[in-house]
């Protein structure tokens, strides 16, 4: 049985291990080559990372990638600490590997929240070098190969990853079960509702066997949780506005 740090699909031959950094979800990928690392958490969790590699099997230079849904400071804000300590290569969408270069974070927040953010709030930039853009239609050698795929919505420039092989989506901000239910990205918090919408729709419709989610714990293979969200999900796509 999954553990409340383990991440097992039964359909997975790899390994993915949960880490619970307490504001934001990370989790280790473990491949034959090296380990991914998805999401980096906000900025200080450097050796909480490492540390949960370590028992995973792995040294700093093991890593060997980093990838980052969406440039959010909880989601980026240990990217350069790990990426320095590793020597992974950290990859991102387009506007987030800006983002990522300027240690600045994505325009989604309510308008007060967003203007003390643009002002005052910077995380550790990645150094340009050592980042790659990734896209809809790209796959990474990770978990029998891990699927690209564009979700904007919370943020404009969002990416989810999804390993059929597996049955794993790693939903970064697109779905959540931050109440212990699952749900799509907050309306408050989205730069497109209509947009994360249907970013959410198409990741359920994927029917993965675990929901790796940003926030809230992972959801295994809980159809019942798909299906409702997918009824509501539909009304609203379909004109239920
Ligand atoms: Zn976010």
């Amino acid at each position: 049985m999954p553990t409340r740090s383990d991440v097992r699909p039964d359909r997975s031959s790899t390994d993915v291990l949960w880490i619970d950094t307490g504001s934001v979800n990370c989790y280790l990928c473990r491949d034959p080559d090296g380990y991914t690392l998805i999401d980096a958490g906000m900025p200080g969790k450097a050796d909480l990372i490492f540390g949960r590699l370590a028992e995973f099997g792995g040294q700093p230079s093991d890593l060997a990638r980093i990838v980052i849904t969406h440039a959010d400071m909880d989601h980026a804000g240990s990217a350069a600490a790990v990426q320095a300590r590793s020597g992974a290569t950290v990859y991102a969408g387009q506007a987030s590997a800006e983002l990522l270069a300027t240690g600045r974070s994505p325009r989604h927040m309510p308008a007060v929240v967003q203007f003390l953010m643009d002002r005052f709030v910077r995380y550790p930039a990645v150094a340009r070098s050592h980042i790659r853009v990734i896209g809809e239609e790209d796959e990474l050698p990770v978990l029998g190969g891990l699927r690209v795929l564009a979700t904007p919505g919370h943020t404009l420039d969002h990416h989810a990853l999804y390993s059929p092989s597996a049955g794993i989506c790693f939903a970064g901000d697109a779905l959540n079960t931050r109440d212990g239910r699952l749900q799509r990205t907050p309306p408050r918090i989205s730069a497109d509702q209509a947009a994360a919408d249907r970013s959410a729709a198409r990741l359920l419709a994927l029917s993965p066997a675990v929901i790796a989610c940003g926030h809230g714990a992972p959801l295994i293979d809980d159809p019942a949780a798909v299906t409702a969200l997918w009824e509501q999900l539909r009304q609203q796509i379909g004109g239920g506005r």
